[in-house]
């Protein structure tokens, strides 16, 4: 797949040519002078440019002040002072859009954070892959079906997955429509996580009824009756868990994969408090494992804004690359700007991951580590899906917390793909979903998700790993 180079602009440098690293001026369009990959080649370029321009005049999605919170929240999670939790859908649609669906995904979020809290004995810092988490990388620019070769699906920020011309072909209305659903499902979500709806209590009660009425949940009962005894014993001692908003609100951002960069660089605001660049579609913005090239578009857009960052590591990633990407992204060397995501896989973290996390550390880089432990181990089943197993899962998050305790440093997060919803996608589980199963409510647009359920287990477990 080869890479694009977008028009220059008015402030981009000369030529088409990317300019030397260091010589250069950045500008929130600055990445057009670079090569841009996993872009879609969409049809007609004034299109492009008039979504752009109309994407531009529309209000910023979250405020500067917000993304800098985060950071200094995951400051924190670099010191081992809270952890991390970021998931959500791999790809946001616009069929499944919906308040239940918002509100499922965020409270199976909220019972994960609170299971992760008790275990971490920290505050969990709550990323949403939501409100944005619309465009895909993916392995070939076509698919062919019965001798028909059409553009592949690049997400619902681009093309349609129905596999026809007129659906597969690249239309830019589309980015308006993401912000759109990203509009409206920020704006559910802060009334959600302000209106009540995650009372902590409420939650340990979810999470209690996950433990008392799926045999699957049964495992964790100790740790969820712990959890109610810790919220009595509070009352007890005279906390006004009723009236202090403490145990009402919750903190949660959003984040997304900044793929595609017409629409980032249109909702990139300067905040006019601090004169700084910001990107305003979302809080925290992450590159992918295909886009990380150091004098690569994404490299370039992502290095001059504010807002809190990460960077997928796949198991190929060179000490050298993760040092030039912290030079490149985080050159004051802040902690909490950078958040370091490996994705190595099972089979590759223990062999893959140490010497990175030891580059890291004995070179003083200040970053946050992140543990994805989806996109390392996606297979396709036999009857033909893309799966995950759920203790390949596992076994990549057991691997990253035995490495930063073995190398002395803070295992911060972990990044996951979930749903709020009962579908059936990835492997086993303590449901023990099988090949067979995978048809029954298969719904991802791209990558299987953990389930309701199975992501509840990992918070559980993960939980249970932490207080050993
Ligand atoms: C993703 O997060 O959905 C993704 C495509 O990840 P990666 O870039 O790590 O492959
Ligand atoms: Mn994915």
């Amino acid at each position: 797949m080869h890479p694009t180079i977008a028009p220059l602009r008015d402030e981009g440098a000369g030529g088409g040519v990317a300019p030397p690293v260091d010589d250069r001026t950045w500008t929130p369009s600055s990445w057009r002078a670079r090569p841009a990959w996993q872009q879609p080649t969409w049809p007609d370029g004034d299109a492009l440019a008039a979504t752009s321009g109309e994407l531009s005049a529309l209000p910023p999605l979250v405020f500067a002040g917000e993304a800098r919170a985060l950071r200094s929240q995951l400051a924190a999670v670099g010191r081992g002072e809270a952890f991390l939790l970021q998931g959500g859908d791999c790809a946001e649609t616009f069929a499944a859009f919906g308040a239940d669906a918002i509100r499922d995904k965020l409270k199976v979020l909220l019972q994960m954070a609170v299971a992760l809290t008790y275990g971490a004995q920290l505050p969990v810092v709550k990323v949403g892959r939501i409100a944005g988490q619309f465009a895909k990388p993916r392995s070939g620019d076509t698919e062919t079906r019965d001798g028909v070769e059409l553009p592949v699906y690049r997400g619902d920020a681009v093309n349609a997955l129905e596999f026809s011309e007129e659906a597969r072909t690249p239309d830019p209305h589309r980015l308006v429509q993401v912000y759109h659903q990203a509009a409206a499902t920020l704006n559910l979500l802060r009334a959600f996580t302000r209106g009540g709806f995650a009372d902590l209590e409420r939650v340990q009660q979810w999470n209690q009824q996950f433990v008392a009425e799926s045999p699957q949940g049964r495992r964790y009962e100790q740790l969820a009756e712990e959890i109610t005894r810790a919220l009595a014993f509070l009352k007890a001692c005279g906390v006004d868990v009723e009236n202090d908003p403490t145990f009402h609100t919750v903190d949660f951002w959003t984040s997304h994969e900044a793929l595609l960069l017409e629409y980032e660089e249109a909702l990139t605001r300067r905040d006019s408090l601090t004169g700084q660049w910001y990107d305003c579609s979302a809080h925290m913005l992450w590159i992918g494992e295909r886009t990380r090239q150091l004098d690569g578009a994404h490299v370039e857009f992502l290095s001059g804004v504010g807002n809190p960052i990460g960077v997928k590591l796949g198991p190929k990633s060179t000490v050298d690359e993760v040092e030039e990407l912290a030079a490149r992204l985080n050159p004051e060397g802040e902690l909490g700007r950078l958040t370091l995501i490996s994705r190595m896989g099972a089979q590759h973290a223990g062999d893959r991951l140490p010497e990175l996390v030891r580059a890291v550390r004995d070179r003083g880089l200040p970053v946050v580590w992140s543990c994805d432990p989806m996109h390392g181990n996606t297979f396709t089943s036999d009857n033909g899906f893309k799966t995950r197993h759920f203790e390949d899962v596992l076994t990549e998050t057991r691997t990253f917390f035995a490495v930063h305790a073995e190398e002395g440093t803070v295992p911060g997060g972990i990044h996951v793909e979930l749903t709020g919803e009962d579908v059936t996608e990835c492997l086993g589980g303590a449901q023990e979903i099988v090949d067979g199963q995978l048809g029954t409510r298969y719904e991802s647009a791209c990558d299987p998700r953990l389930n309701n359920r199975q992501a509840l287990e990992m918070a559980f477990q993960v939980a249970e790993l932490l207080r050993t």
